[in-house]
């Protein structure tokens, strides 16, 4: 298996996929833990572990693609929303280390996915705005 990745394995068809979408650059495909109905799995055909061992154009390309696949998914299904994930690195619960976006289509309301716990402390964030600013 190239790169002992199952990603460039199902990109290769060495593995078999729900493939909903395919071009020159990039394969979508159902993920087989769906989420939620036509939850899809949008990668590069070539590897990249993560966003930032992707080249600028090549997340372009990809990006683009989630766009054209989850205008299409809002329709086809359909749903009323979706969510974008992306996850780089086993800290972040990324478990499969070939760069991919997931399109979590989203029906009804309110359903989201939480990255806040509580309100921040206004002086510390200001503080680590200062440390982390790009100059
Ligand atoms: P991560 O947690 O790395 O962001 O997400 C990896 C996703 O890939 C998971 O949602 C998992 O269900 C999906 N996945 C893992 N192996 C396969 C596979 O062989 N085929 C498909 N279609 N999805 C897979
Ligand atoms: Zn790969």
């Amino acid at each position: 298996m190239k790169n002992n990745c199952i990603f460039c394995a199902i990109a290769a068809g060495e593995i078999p996929s729900f493939k909903v979408y395919e071009d020159d650059d990039v394969l979508a495909y159902l993920d087989i833990n769906p989420f939620s109905e036509g939850h899809t799995l949008v990668i590069p055909k070539i590897h990249a572990t993560g966003m930032l061992d992707a080249s600028d154009e090549l997340l372009a390309t990809v990006v683009a693609r989630v766009k054209k696949v989850a205008a299409h998914l809002k329709t086809a299904l359909p749903c009323d929303g979706f969510n974008i994930l992306q996850n780089n690195g086993a800290a972040a619960g990324q478990t499969v280390p070939h760069l991919h976006f997931h399109i979590v289509p989203r029906r009804g309301e309110g359903g989201g996915i939480s990255f806040t716990s509580g309100k921040g402390d206004m002086a510390a964030l200001a503080k680590l705005a200062d440390r982390i600013r790009i100059a």
